[in-house]
């Protein structure tokens, strides 16, 4: 039976977390109340701070959003974190193929994974459409077919004592790994207008499926620690900051 496990998912688990609305309102406080941003501080009350965030989100007034932080382990294919590590403003630390071995887990597309480019694509805005289940299933069985063929490329590479670091080389995009990623909340709606669609953003981005799926579950998570905040900069359009 084979080793390999296929997955579909992306997974993102909050690790630790710091600040929230009231420290985006605080922030601003400094520059005229230094002593009302204290007592936020000391207090954390977000009572009679939506006005306010409501104002600074609006206004771009972005070095607000700093003064906190949120850390996420993320488990996902290398071709979503080949893309997610394009945000600069963020803290990484990815699994190594080099000081670990690979562990047999590979993505393929879920059912309903639109598959094929629409007639008449546009790079500028990529769109996709359905594939029947027999395109569907062949890709999912040539998928699972090479990456039977890389892994055992790489148990042979190692079993004849080749280091980790050439004996992965030619493993797919398609397996997992994992990391951690922090990164401040104004980052972060940089990373959520960018990955996410939303027809009614100022911006209509186009992201890849598997990286919005990453993208909606950091912004669940965001929405829980920041809900003043993410309220205002859904009403103002998830513009970046
Ligand atoms: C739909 C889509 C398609 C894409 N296609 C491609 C592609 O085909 N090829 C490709 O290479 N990339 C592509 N990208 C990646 C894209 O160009 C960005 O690298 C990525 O989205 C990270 O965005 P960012 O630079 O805003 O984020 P971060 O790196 O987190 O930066 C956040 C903000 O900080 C500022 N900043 C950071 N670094 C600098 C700097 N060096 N100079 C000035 N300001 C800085 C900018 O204001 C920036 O918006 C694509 C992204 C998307 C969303």
């Amino acid at each position: 039976m084979s080793e390999l496990t296929f997955l579909s998912d992306i997974s993102v688990t909050e690790i630790q977390s710091m600040g929230g609305d009231w420290s985006v309102a605080a922030a601003a406080k400094v520059s005229i109340n230094p002593g009302e941003a204290l007592e936020l501080a000391r207090t954390e009350e977000t009572e009679g701070i939506k006005g306010l965030i409501n104002y600074l989100i609006k206004q771009r007034h972005g070095s607000c959003l700093e003064h906190n932080s949120i850390t996420f382990y993320v488990h996902a294919p290398l071709f979503v974190f080949r893309e997610w590590h394009r945000h600069r403003i963020a803290s990484y630390n990815e699994y190594s193929g080099r000081y670990s071995k690979m562990l047999p887990e590979f993505w393929v597309p879920p059912l309903g994974r639109n598959l094929l480019p629409v007639e008449g694509y546009k790079a500028a805005r990529p769109q996709f459409k359905a594939a029947t289940q027999e395109q569907f299933d062949w890709l999912v069985d040539d998928i699972k077919a090479g990456a039977e063929d890389d892994w055992a490329r790489y148990q042979e590479r190692l079993s004849r004592g080749y280091a980790n670091e050439v004996a992965r080389v030619s493993l797919g995009l398609n397996i997992y790994s994992k990391m951690w990623v922090t990164s401040n909340l104004r980052a972060w709606l940089n990373f959520l207008s960018l990955r996410t669609h939303e027809p009614e953003a100022l911006f209509v981005s186009y992201p890849m499926a598997e990286i919005e799926q990453g993208a909606r579950l950091v912004e669940a998570i965001l929405t829980e620690h920041f809900p003043l905040s993410m309220a205002a900069w859904n009403a103002a359009g998830r513009h970046s900051i």
